[in-house]
C-alpha cells in the first residue's frame, strides 16, 4: 500500500472523481477501498486514506463517490422500503416510464401530492437500484412513502416522445436533439432527455415527434420540481414500462 496525498478538500488523489466505470472488478485500481456495508442494492465502500464513501452498483459496473451532503439520504434510502401503493401503481402504469438499463433506472413523470399537502406538477418517479448521491439538489430528493396521490402531469410529454428523447444519442457534447411539433403545427427541438414540456403556451400532451425542420427551435429545459425514489423490482418495472400506449 503506497501513500496517497490528500488534497486541500480532504480527498485523496484516488477519490477526486465522482464516478468510475469499474467493469466488475474494483480492487486492482482501488486497493485503498474497503467494503463497509452491503446495501439493499449494491455495496458501500470506504476509502481508508481519506474516508470518502463509494457506492458500488449492484451490477458492479460503476462506483460513485457519495458527497457528505448525501450521506444521510443514502442511509435513509438503504434502511427504508420505498414502494408504491396500489392506486399509485395503477396511475404509474397508465403513464408509463422510460427504462435506462445503463443506470438500472426507470424515469416516470407525474404530478404528486404529498402526505404533507405539497403539490408538484412536475415530479418524477425514479425507480432505481441506486441511491441519491449527487446532481440532485438535496431538497429535491423525496421518497415513495411521502406520496399521497399520484396523477398524470399536465406537462408530461407522451411516452413515445420521452422514449425517443431519452434514447437519442448525443450529436455533440451534451446535445442530443429530438425534433417535435405541437398539435397546432409549430416546430420545437428538445435539447436533451426530456420528460416535461412547457413553452410558448404549449404543454407536454400536445407534443408529438416530427421530422427535423429546416431551422431548429430549441426549447429551454423544463425543470423537474422533485424526484421521488422508488425501489426497483422486476415486477414493478415490467408493469410501468409495458403500458397501453406502447
Ligand atoms: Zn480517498
Amino acid at each position: 500500500m503506497f501513500w496517497l496525498p490528500k488534497r486541500r478538500d480532504g480527498r485523496c488523489d484516488k477519490c477526486r472523481t465522482d464516478g468510475i466505470y469499474i467493469k466488475g472488478d474494483f480492487s486492482p485500481r482501488f486497493s485503498n477501498l474497503a467494503l463497509e456495508q452491503t446495501q439493499k442494492f449494491g455495496e458501500m465502500w470506504r476509502c481508508q486514506n481519506c474516508e470518502t464513501r463509494w457506492f458500488v452498483t449492484s451490477n458492479r459496473q460503476w462506483a460513485y463517490r457519495i458527497g457528505p451532503e448525501f450521506t444521510p439520504l443514502v442511509a435513509h434510502w438503504n434502511e427504508t422500503a420505498l414502494e408504491l401503493t396500489l392506486p399509485c401503481l395503477t396511475a404509474a402504469t397508465g403513464i408509463g416510464g422510460v427504462r435506462n438499463d445503463w443506470e438500472e433506472t426507470v424515469i416516470l413523470p407525474c404530478a404528486v401530492t404529498t402526505k404533507n399537502g405539497e403539490r408538484f406538477e412536475k415530479a418524477i418517479l425514479r425507480v432505481t437500484k441506486t441511491p441519491p448521491y449527487r446532481w440532485y439538489p438535496v431538497e429535491k430528493v423525496r421518497w415513495a412513502w411521502e406520496i399521497a396521490e399520484l396523477e398524470d402531469s399536465r406537462f408530461a410529454l407522451p411516452l413515445q416522445v420521452r422514449r425517443a428523447s431519452h434514447e437519442k444519442r448525443e450529436e455533440a457534447m451534451g446535445f442530443a436533439p429530438t425534433d417535435v411539433r405541437s398539435n397546432d403545427g409549430r416546430s420545437f427541438t428538445l435539447g436533451n432527455a426530456s420528460d416535461f414540456f412547457e413553452h410558448e403556451g404549449v404543454t407536454g400532451p400536445h407534443i408529438q415527434l416530427a421530422p427535423r425542420p429546416r431551422k431548429r427551435n430549441m426549447v429551454p429545459f423544463a425543470e423537474t420540481q422533485a424526484w421521488f425514489w422508488v425501489d426497483w423490482s422486476d415486477e414493478l418495472v415490467e408493469k410501468i414500462t409495458t403500458s397501453a400506449e406502447m
